[in-house]
């Protein structure tokens, strides 16, 4: 195992962040134990954090759930575990931060309406995250946030952000992009483009909240599936847009299911818990998800 210097020795910090909307199933398995096991392995601290900011899909059994299968796989971590549903103010103050350097604007478009401004087909490609939409076609870009009414989506003016900053490049420990990436800047705009920083329901998104709280946990490793690679790409944009570190990332390929698509939460017959009401062991599922 090669660790870039930022992550290795004590000072590593991983971290493993679901977000409690199903059962743990072997895919997160093997998420947290590669989080676990690059901690060990340097000597360093594994973190557990808890996505839950999107309260309509977040279910506190599910949380609990989650606890009590991470603890029977025999990963601890440090307590307070930090919930994003109690970090609004964090959330709000880097907001702030982004809208001083005019980085930000208000949008009240809804799905309907980016559905209906991208008629061209080679704009629907979808953006990068967990809040995977269509690249935005710009149409509030501009508005200032005087003008922001109540309950309006916040973006980032991707165009402009990547014009003013130096962006960093981050260091991929993951095997299968390893190596140091630097940030296109005309890619971003294209592939990525206006993301939502704050969500019109909850006040902030997946690409703000990851940021600010990977960086108020020092984290130096995030570890997470293939799936969010290109997201890290708006993660260094916002790091530094917000004078954060960028921390090394490893991007460890998904579990597959026989037919070869990623496991999803709702595939409950992947889930831990199913194993182990047939009696698996925590050995037994490191073996399954080749660990
Ligand atoms: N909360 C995200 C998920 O469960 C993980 C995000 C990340 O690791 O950056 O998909």
């Amino acid at each position: 195992m090669t660790l870039p210097s930022a992550a290795r020795g004590a000072g590593c910090v991983t971290r493993f962040a679901p977000s409690p909307t199903g059962p743990l199933h072997l895919g997160h398995a093997f998420s947290a134990l590669t989080a676990w096991d690059r901690a060990q392995a340097a000597g360093g601290t594994f973190r557990l954090r808890i996505e839950d900011i999107d309260r309509a899909r977040c279910r506190p059994e599910w949380e609990a759930a989650i606890l009590d299968d991470l603890r029977w796989l025999g990963l601890a971590w440090p307590e307070p575990v930090l919930r994003q549903s109690g970090r609004g103010a964090a959330y709000g103050a880097a907001l702030a931060q982004l809208e001083a350097l005019g980085l930000v604007y208000p949008c009240r478009c809804t799905r309907g309406d980016i559905r209906a401004a991208l008629s061209a087909p080679q704009e629907g490609a979808p953006a990068a995250g967990p809040d995977a939409a269509p690249v935005y076609p710009g149409t509030c870009r501009g508005r200032s946030m005087a003008e922001a009414g109540p309950g309006e989506a916040i973006r980032l003016d991707m165009a402009r952000a990547v014009r003013l900053l130096d962006l960093p490049a981050f260091d991929e420990t993951g095997p299968a992009r390893a190596g140091r990436h630097v940030p296109d800047p005309a890619r971003l705009v294209s592939e990525a483009g206006d993301v939502v920083l704050a969500r019109r329901d909850i006040g902030t998104s997946y690409h703000l909240a990851v940021v600010v709280d990977d960086a108020a946990e020092g984290i130096t490793e995030v570890v997470r599936g293939e799936d969010l690679f290109a997201a890290t790409f708006i993660h260094v944009v916002l790091q530094a847009a917000l004078g954060l570190p960028t921390p090394a990332y490893h991007h460890h390929p998904l579990i597959r299911d026989d037919a070869g698509r990623r496991l999803a939460k709702r595939d409950d017959a992947r889930a831990l818990a199913r194993y182990r009401a047939e009696g698996a062991t925590p050995g037994d599922i490191r073996r399954m998800v080749g660990l």
